[in-house]
């Protein structure tokens, strides 16, 4: 985008959105991408009942693993160690981060490959590792893209969406030596993997995300198109793997069905390019492979989300997108106007969950309620009923219980006025005597329309007007009614 970025802070959202909604190359670019996107997703599935049913059954799936989580997570500690991977738990993101300094530390590691990873954007591992010196390079082409220009992913499928192939080739003839200017898309490629094929071999360390984690199995599952996740999970001597620990379920038999709903969701793919199992470090018959795994379980928030009975549907997610793509908000102000690391719907549901409810809650009202992105889940998450709890959560503290402890930050956009305003209102609906006199008083407080600007009364026709424009349309209909000829009896 040219001009201002914005900036990466939920509470910046209004600001944010003014950016980009006045940056008409942003807002077709997102446009464009989101069309794209749920046509395919709707080509996969154009019969509504077998979505419907393939549906049920991953939301079945999810909600079994979710109901027994602790010990399905102690079941694939138990499988993973077995088959010689490390497991480590990080209850943040400062943990986590320590974690993967410790072990570039012990391995002399001065450079990282990493594959596409939400949650390693989500603890801020490349800041976290340039800081003490170790560089984290980015191999998935879109976040590629973003690393050499310093910016943000806008979506969590495909991060670079915001940028064009004119901005690609702006990018890499100014960051990647010896690249020339082209507006070649093929041309882009493969100058992007000629560059990034001597980060994989010289890397001693490569990261990946993980789409699903097998408790029966000890396997970790990657889901993607481009290769360089398995390069990252093979080439160098160790892998590091870092996930949510909502990600595990508990059957190998239960992948196929998620993995069919992810794809189809998220790209309109029947399947992807590469499926990666994962069971373990390189053995000694094998000629190739990591000679370390590392598995990060990371916490950071979802634990809390976990234990409220009204939020834990949240963490049925499976990281499709499909939300995003069909909402009528992110289509307009894309990703990056969230400030958040998961922007859209799925964003505005489990930020306050990672962060707090005071500074996420805008999130929750940056939604229409239309719908769609509850239609469109794969795993039937019931994202406008969640939207409406953290509302509720946001202006309302209830008294803590065990089912239902407090969030953090609840109560934090409770206003005064609102709160006022709705005891008035329960006053004087209590009281017939009340009620008849308001009822009388409220059609003259209409003529403050005009006086009280708001961001209501900025965007919207007020209602005397309107009902005037309405009279004078009539008006001029029947008057256009009258001067035509009648035709011949
Ligand atoms: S909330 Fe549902 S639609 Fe949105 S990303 Fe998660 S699984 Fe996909």
């Amino acid at each position: 985008m040219s001009g201002e970025r914005p900036v990466a802070d939920p509470r910046a959202l209004k600001d944010n959105a003014k950016l980009v909604l006045a940056d008409p190359v942003l807002r077709r670019n997102f446009r464009g991408a989101m069309d794209f996107l749920t046509e395919r997703r709707a080509a996969q599935f154009p019969d509504d009942e077998g979505f419907a049913r393939l549906r049920d059954l991953g939301r079945h799936i999810r909600q079994h693993a979710l109901a027994r989580l602790p010990q399905l997570l102690v079941q694939l500690e138990q499988r993973l160690t077995e088959q010689g991977m490390h497991v480590h738990w990080a209850a943040d993101a400062a943990a986590a981060n320590a974690i993967f300094l410790d072990l570039a530390r012990r391995h002399d590691a001065t450079t990282m490959v990493k594959g596409k990873s939400m949650v390693s954007e989500e603890i801020g591992l490349n800041h976290e590792m340039a800081a003490h010196g170790v560089a984290c390079i980015e191999t998935d082409m879109g976040e590629y893209i973003l690393q050499l220009d310093g910016d943000r992913p806008s979506h969590i499928i495909m991060p670079a969406i915001h940028k064009t192939k004119e901005d690609v080739a702006k990018i890499f003839a100014a960051h990647i030596p010896g690249a020339g200017y082209t507006e070649d898309v093929e041309e882009l490629i493969a100058i992007g993997r000629r560059a990034l094929r001597g980060e994989f071999r010289r890397a001693r360390i490569g990261v990946s995300g993980v789409n699903f984690l097998v408790a029966e199995t000890g396997s970790l599952v990657l889901v993607e198109n481009e290769g360089n996740g398995r390069l990252s999970t093979t080439v160098p001597d160790v892998h590091i793997a870092i996930t949510g620990i909502e990600k595990v379920v508990e059957k190998l038999d239960h992948i196929a069905p998620l993995f069919t709903l992810l794809t189809r969701s998220a790209t309109g793919q029947a399947v992807t390019t590469y499926l990666n199992v994962i069971g373990g470090p390189r053995r000694d018959d094998e000629k190739d492979g990591p000679r370390e795994v590392h598995l990060i379980l990371l916490d950071n928030g979802r634990t809390q989300a976990y234990r409220e009975e009204r939020f834990r549907e949240t963490l049925q997610c499976i990281r499709c997108g499909a939300c995003m793509n069909h909402c009528p908000v992110y289509a307009r102000i894309g990703g990056l106007a969230y400030g958040t690391t998961y922007p859209g719907p799925i964003g505005a549901i489990i930020s306050p969950h990672l962060a707090d409810l005071d500074s996420t809650r805008d999130l929750p009202t940056a939604s229409s309620l239309c719908g769609a992105c509850g239609e469109v889940c794969p795993v039937g998450i019931p994202i406008p009923e969640l939207l409406m709890r953290l509302r509720e959560a946001g202006r309302h503290t209830h008294p803590a219980t065990p089912r239902q402890p407090l969030l953090k930050g609840q109560g934090a956009a409770r206003s005064v006025t609102e709160v006022f305003a709705w005891k008035a209102w329960r006053l004087i609906y209590a009281h017939s005597a009340l009620y008849a006199i308001f009822a009388r008083i409220a059609p003259r407080l209409r003529a403050l329309a005009g006086l009280v600007r708001s961001g209501w009364t900025d965007t919207r026709t007020p209602l005397r007007p309107a009902r005037r424009a309405l009279r004078e349309t009539l008006a001029a209909r029947s008057r256009n009614a009258a001067r035509r000829p009648h035709p011949p009896a």
